[in-house]
């Protein structure tokens, strides 16, 4: 079971795309947990303020240090009132180390996970010094805010959690699984504009078809990745 805490400055965006299909039955069968914690609601400002004009000038705001804090102070505490405590604290950055499947098996393993969202210029950087364990990017590319990259995340991570696939096969063969792409599938008809299903997978011999799959799997890998595929050679050498 995984907790995952993500604090926000839009919640709602945030739950409405992490409870439905798959990740959504998680959560009714408590495979695992999903808040969103709205950062504007630990703000001491009387008018809900949680931004304000970065030091040295500049364009645009800067999230505030103290509601940020507050707000993963609380998600700490109730942590700790279940006997858990010293949690990763993920700040979704474009500054951070490259998001891949390994680290989402790395990050399955945890028991809480709290995610922090910046938004506008991002977030004073001395409550991230605080309470920051792990900067994460989605890519090479600047987004408005970090609830699109924190919610990539908890997809990825989440389906790696036991139980939540039915399934368990699919998170081991799917591409990244073993370090290469995966083959190519297909579905009823057996033809469908005069294409026709390879016959291998009609023949009903299961380890011919594990043959033909690994095979397509390498030879796809060589084709559209080739640093997988050099990796995967190396290790078979
Ligand atoms: N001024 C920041 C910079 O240049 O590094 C960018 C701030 S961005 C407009 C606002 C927020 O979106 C960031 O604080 C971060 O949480 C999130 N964000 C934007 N792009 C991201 C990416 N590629 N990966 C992860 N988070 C991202």
């Amino acid at each position: 079971m995984t907790n995952f805490h993500i604090l926000t400055l839009f919640p709602e965006m945030v739950l409405q795309g992490l409870h439905t299909s798959i990740l959504g039955r998680a959560v009714e069968r408590n495979c695992i947990s999903i808040e969103a914690v709205n950062i504007r609601d630990y703000t001491l400002d009387k008018h809900g303020k949680v931004d304000d004009y970065t030091y040295g000038g500049g364009a645009g705001m800067l999230m505030q240090a103290q509601p940020v804090y507050d707000a993963w102070r609380a998600v700490e505490e109730r942590i700790a009132a279940r006997g858990a405590s010293g949690s990763r604290v993920i700040y979704v950055t474009p500054q951070g180390r490259t998001f891949h499947q390994k680290m989402a098996q790395e990050l399955a393993q945890e028991e809480d996970l709290i995610f922090l969202c910046g938004h506008y210029e991002g977030i004073d950087e001395r409550v991230l010094e605080e309470i920051v364990t792990d900067e994460i990017s989605i890519g090479d590319y600047v987004l408005t805010g970090g609830e699109l990259p924190a919610m990539v995340m908890v997809d990825a991570i989440a389906r790696l959690v036991p139980g939540v696939l039915h399934n368990t096969d699919s998170a081991v063969t799917e591409s990244f699984g073993d370090g290469l792409l995966e083959y190519p599938q297909y579905s009823r008809p057996e033809i469908w504009h005069d294409k026709r299903v390879p016959p291998i997978l009609l023949s009903g011999d299961h380890a011919k078809v594990d043959a033909w799959r690994l095979e397509q799997s390498i030879l796809r890998t060589k084709e559209r990745r080739p640093d997988l595929y050099e990796a995967y050679c190396s290790r078979k050498a």
